[in-house]
């Protein structure tokens, strides 16, 4: 049967354009349908933790990216306490945030995606979408009036009330919403004393255009629904009551309500229908994870639905999107019912004392380098590692890779790992000269195209490295296998089987 296209992306936010890029990139035809006519303005996200630096690193990216930002030492884990976490102690070449608006990052993975041939047509909204076992339909209405999509797969990036997830049948489980927050970017505002605002628990920051947003909790409309629209009148006095003044806010340029409702998608995946994103997660955006979660989330499948849709998977390969990332959501959406806590439980009367008290303990215990480490390793998603089945596996699977500054041996010029991840195919990194054992890559299982082939000297003050003779990068920048092997036959033997197990050795 004729298909329009070989993956449909359902939703033009930053998930669903990241993941057009790397499918793009991998040279998969790519459709991505956004029911909205322009992109929008408005930024909900407004920055990027270090994992999403790297990962746009590991593209050649990041410089687009930080050339329109300000790069910041560290994140708040939640709203009232003080001490912020500092990103700069953690091992990357990124170790801070990225203040950069939503808006910008998804202008920025645009031009991605189009440079790369994917096709995106706004406008564009998706009806309804079914299955069979050759394809996905989907049911669009555009400018044009409606129409029928045919691709083989469709990944919902269509945000928290996700019409793909519906029609894939996957339960969203969770929790209701139970408290709001409200959030405004206004063009006039008194900014001559921003910390007194700050000191009281309310979030502020400069953005583009000369705005200046706040975020604020009133005690006294905390459980109005996130459904009900705020007005300037109801901010003013959230602010007066929050910090004595309402700060001079004034020529609104969004205002909004957010709640802590927490869910996540029971399967990220359903035959040929997938979920990444807001689709598959969502939570109260404390600790700045959805946007992020989402690109990562995007980075992890690209490559996969890719390797399928090429017919390179190895069997199960793309079932470890689910596995892989819904045990990060997990994660996520349980952090931040504990982190969302803390935002609510100062603003209740009856717990008001009690609650200070903890967050002061909070505060002590962030400044602890390794309590420091732990949670900025976490919210940083730097620590998030896809632990292998096989036990005996060298303990740096699954874990990400460091860009690590490397000599190349064939002539002599200076890279680094990321450098070398830039066409998304797979890295195998042979450190150690073994005689008779250079990383030939080993007979139809491997297609030039799939995977570069590399001898290095790993050089710096890096020691992630050390003491391995080869490594096999997966193209989100994943290790998939390590070894510290001498042995030439022993070495060829377990290349291959790792080789082997990522790629269809039969294509
Ligand atoms: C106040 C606030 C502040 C936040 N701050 C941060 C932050 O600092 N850092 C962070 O990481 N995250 C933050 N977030 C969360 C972040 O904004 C979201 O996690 C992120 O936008 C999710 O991206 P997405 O691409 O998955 O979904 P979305 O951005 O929701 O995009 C989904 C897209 O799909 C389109 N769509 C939906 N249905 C259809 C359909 N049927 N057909 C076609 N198109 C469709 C929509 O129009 C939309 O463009 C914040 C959220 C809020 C509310």
């Amino acid at each position: 049967m004729h298909r329009d296209t070989d993956v449909l992306v359902v939703g033009a936010g930053p998930t669903g354009l990241l993941l057009a890029a790397e499918l793009a990139l991998a040279g998969v035809r790519t459709l991505v349908l956004e029911r909205r006519c322009e992109r929008q303005a408005n930024s909900r996200a407004l920055n990027l933790h270090p994992r999403s630096l790297e990962i746009l690193d590991q593209r050649g990216l990041a410089d687009r990216f930080l050339a329109l930002g300000r790069t910041v030492p560290g994140w708040q884990f939640a709203a009232p306490l003080t001490t912020p976490l500092d990103f700069s102690v953690l091992n990357s070449a990124h170790p801070h945030a990225l203040l950069l608006s939503q808006a910008r990052t998804e202008a920025l993975l645009e031009q991605r995606a189009v440079e790369l041939g994917a096709q995106i047509r706004r406008g564009h909204t998706v009806t309804d979408l079914w299955q069979d076992a050759a394809g996905v339909s989907a049911g669009v209405t555009g400018p044009d009036g409606h129409t029928t999509v045919r691709a083989e797969f469709a990944v919902g990036c269509d945000g928290a009330r996700s019409l793909v997830r519906r029609a894939a049948g996957i339960a969203f489980p969770g929790t209701e919403e139970t408290f709001t927050a409200m959030v405004g970017d206004f063009a006039d505002a008194d900014h001559s004393d921003l910390q007194r605002p700050r000191r009281h628990g309310v979030l502020v920051s400069r953005l583009e255009h000369g705005l200046t947003r706040f975020v604020v909790m009133d005690p006294a409309r905390m459980r109005t629904p996130s459904a009900e629209p705020v007005t300037l009148e109801e901010f003013r006095t959230a602010l007066l009551r929050a910090c004595g003044t309402d700060c001079g806010v004034a020529r609104p340029r969004w205002l909004s309500r957010f709640g802590n409702a927490t869910r996540l998608a029971e399967r990220y995946r359903s035959g040929r229908l997938l979920l990444a994103g807001d689709a598959a997660h969502i939570h109260f955006p404390v600790g700045a994870q959805g946007l992020n979660t989402g690109l990562q989330d995007a980075m992890n499948l690209g490559w996969k639905l890719a390797a399928e849709v090429q017919g390179w998977a190895a069997p199960g390969l793309l079932d470890t999107y689910h596995s892989e990332r819904h045990r990060v959501g997990e994660e996520v959406t349980a952090r931040t019912e504990a982190q969302a806590l803390l935002v609510e439980l100062p603003q209740v009367e009856q717990y008001r004392r009690p609650a200070r008290r903890l967050c002061e303990l909070l505060d002590t215990l962030l400044g602890l380098d390794q309590v420091n480490q732990y949670l900025a390793g976490l919210l940083s998603a730097l620590d998030t590692a896809y632990p292998p089945q096989d036990p005996t596996a060298h303990a740096l699977t699954g874990r990400r890779i460091p860009d690590i500054p490397l000599t190349l041996s064939a002539d002599g010029r200076r890279t680094s790992v990321h450098s070398l991840l830039h066409d998304g195919t797979m890295l195998l990194l042979s450190l150690a000269d073994v005689p008779d054992a250079s990383p030939c890559l080993p007979s139809s299982a491997v297609r030039p195209r799939l995977v570069r082939a590399v001898t290095a000297r790993a050089h710096g003050d890096e020691d992630a490295l050390l003491g391995l003779t080869e490594v096999l990068v997966r193209p989100d920048g994943h290790v998939a296998w390590a070894t510290e092997t001498k042995d030439p036959r022993e070495l060829h033997a377990e290349r291959t089987h790792a080789l082997n197990s990522w790629i269809h050795a039969a294509k």
